[in-house]
């Protein structure tokens, strides 16, 4: 933990400023060590560089998910170039000029990819945080930039203090037992005029995946052993690669692309490597939780409470992104929300 954090953080119970006491230095940041509360005397350990707020044995839900995605994640940990213009396309509006200076909050980090895009692009600060042992790998992912700071902590209890000029959460939202709770758990730490960003997977066009993949990966893949999962998931993937790569690449960009299923979203991805396919697939495999979120009730998210200005994107035809303001207090609302195609 680099001592620049401290500033942005305060005690998940009460708020209260955290003082650090670091009993092992590298000679950069705290590898171990602990944070107290100045309120409640709360204790949180600092373990191989990360401060620990989660406590995931509480709700088993959250704790499979989380060990399941950090199995993933600590599997799948190469950052790629493609992955920021990947990223980009979750985040639109927002480009990386948009970050510079800023202070940042990612919401379910993984293994630290956008994380570290962010702490690349210029940002003040970036905060990841994220409930599974998938901080280990983001940590391990963004330890050389000074301004990338990772916490494994709750999304709906972050240790956080008001202070972030930009938050967003891309692919996580949707496998929170609470999806909703946790976007305006992100907005309660965006100040004023500050901007958020969701990318969720869609309802709409997904009916297939909701009748087909979802029990099969409720009642079945997400009970297996991670690594077994692991190394099962290849076969579909080889499966899907070999159509993309034979069909959907060359067809998708003649006329015959409309007759293809779900077309816009395969000719998508056919342009990515083989492991970030496998990637894909296993994440549809492993998460014991999944919700499909429809365009009303994500507008609904954006279109209530502290936020304004929100412009929703459905992108691909199978999921939705979403931008909006954290609005001034004292200031009228302004403009309506806008949809884009
Ligand atoms: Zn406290």
């Amino acid at each position: 933990m680099k001592e620049s954090l401290l500033q942005y953080l305060a005690c998940p119970s009460c708020g209260a400023e955290l003082s650090l006491n670091t009993t092992e230095y590298d000679g950069r940041e705290a590898v171990s060590g602990e944070l107290r509360c100045g309120g409640c005397q709360s204790i949180f350990p600092i373990r191989s560089g990360v401060p620990r707020f989660a406590d995931i044995e509480h709700d088993e839900e959250q704790r499979e998910t989380a060990e399941n995605f950090g199995a993933q994640w600590l599997v799948f940990d190469q950052v790629q170039e493609h992955h920021e213009k990947q990223f980009l396309d979750w985040i639109a509006p927002v480009t990386p000029d948009f970050v510079r200076d800023k202070v940042v909050l990612e919401g379910g980090c993984g293994k630290g990819r956008h994380t570290r895009l962010a702490g690349l692009w210029g940002a003040r600060d970036v905060i990841g945080i994220d409930l599974s042992v998938a901080v280990e790998a983001a940590y391990r992912n963004t330890k050389d930039l000074p301004n990338v700071h990772i916490i494994q902590a709750d999304i709906y209890r972050p240790p956080l203090k008001r202070r972030f000029d930009y938050a967003f959460s891309v692919g996580v939202l949707h496998h929170l037992p609470d999806p909703r709770g946790g976007f305006d758990s992100l907005v309660k730490y965006v100040k004023p005029g500050g901007a958020v960003s969701a990318w969720v997977y869609g309802r709409e066009n997904n009916g297939w995946i909701v009748d087909v993949v979802n029990p099969l990966r409720k009642h079945f893949t997400s009970k297996l052993p991670p690594r077994l999962l692991y190394f099962i998931s290849y076969i579909p993937t080889v499966i899907l690669y070999v159509t993309l790569k034979l069909i959907y690449a060359p067809l998708g960009k003649t006329g015959l692309k409309r007759f293809l299923f779900y077309a816009d979203y395969l000719n998508y991805i056919a342009r990515f490597p083989f492991l970030e396919i496998h990637n894909i697939v296993h994440d549809h495999l492993t998460a014991p939780v999944a919700f499909y979120i429809s365009r009303e009730e994500f507008a609904g998210w954006f279109g209530e409470g502290e936020i304004e200005r929100a412009e929703i994107h459905w992108h691909n035809r199978n999921s939705w992104r979403g931008f909006a303001r954290v609005r001034t207090p004292g200031q009228p609302e302004r403009a309506e929300a806008r949809y884009a195609k």
